[in-house]
Formats: C-alpha cells, structure tokens, sequence
C-alpha cells in the first residue's frame, strides 16, 4: 500500500474523533513562516501553542517569496494574525547545494534544460537568511507596522530555538 492510500485509510478513524468546532472558521493569531522540512512540523509542541492558533506558511529554506509575502498579508489583514514568526533551522537541506549546481545536475540527469534557471532559493547562513526575510517581510507596504517580525534559529540537535537580531547596520538604517 502506498503512504497516501495508508493515509486515506487512517483519516476515517482520525475523522471520528474529530473536533467539528474547527469547521466554523479559522482563528490563527500568529503568522509562522517555515522549512518544509518534517523535523518543523510539531510546531504547538516546538513553540507551547495550540494548533488552532498558528497559521503555518511553509517553503524549503523557509524562503520569502512572493506568494509568502502574500499569505502573510492575508495572515494579519483578513485572517486576524497579530505577530509574524520567521523560523529557519539548522542543518537544512536546502544549504547542501547552489541553484547553479542543481539546475546543471538535473539538466544532465534528465537530459531537459528547458525548466532551467529554476530559483530554489538554496542559501548558504541560516542567520544572514533569517535578516533578509526579516528586511522583505518589514519593508512590505501591505504588511502593518504594529505587526511585530521577529527571526529565529531552531537548532535540531537541542530543539531550543533562539532569535536572530537585525545587524546593526540595519537597525540604523
Ligand atoms: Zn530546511
């Protein structure tokens, strides 16, 4: 059986005890961006809030990009969200190649460039990444500026989380 016919198969019993209340309207009040990475997934248990609380916009890296940006202007202007939580991670996956290097290993895997410049946004520091998405998300227009953004590392080895503060240049800036 396939992982998602297996999927279908438990999804009966999660139904039944299934809790209706949650099919009234979605109440996030915080905004989290992250990697799509698994090891991110239990995030009422890495952050200590009910599952009902979080709007979780996920991407590899985590990367910003337009259609975040995107979510997170609906996130806080129409769903209710109030803060904005970037949370990057050690180790991720998307540290371990170059936009370059992949295009090139799958132009030649596949024997097809035509998909090729693929952004995939792979990044080299997690911190340097974490204050560019803070610079994106801060500067956008739509994006108020009573709603706090802060950054964050999650370090899979310790499962602590610890903040990423602007750079200095950026906080005189
Ligand atoms: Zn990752």
């Amino acid at each position: 059986m396939s992982i998602i016919d297996k999927a279908l198969k438990a999804n009966h019993t999660y139904a039944r005890k299934h809790d209706r209340k949650m099919g009234a309207h979605p109440a996030p009040k915080i905004a989290v961006v992250t990697c799509m990475d698994p090891r991110l997934s239990d995030l009422p248990g890495i952050l200590g809030l009910p599952q009902a609380d979080i709007d979780v916009i996920r991407t590899g890296g985590p990367a910003v990009t337009e259609d975040v940006l995107g979510e997170l202007v609906v996130s806080t202007r129409v769903l209710g969200s109030k803060e904005i939580m970037l949370l990057n991670h050690t180790g991720c996956g998307f540290t371990t190649f170059t936009d370059g290097e992949l295009n090139a290993k799958l132009t030649a895997l596949t024997g097809d460039a035509s998909p090729s410049p693929m952004r995939l946004f792979s990044f080299k520091d997690p911190e340097e990444n974490t204050r560019e998405q803070i610079r994106k998300v801060r500067s956008h227009p739509w994006i108020a500026k009573e709603v706090p953004v802060r950054g964050f590392i999650f370090d899979v080895e310790t499962g602590l989380i610890r903040e990423v503060h602007q750079a200095r240049k950026d906080v005189a800036a």
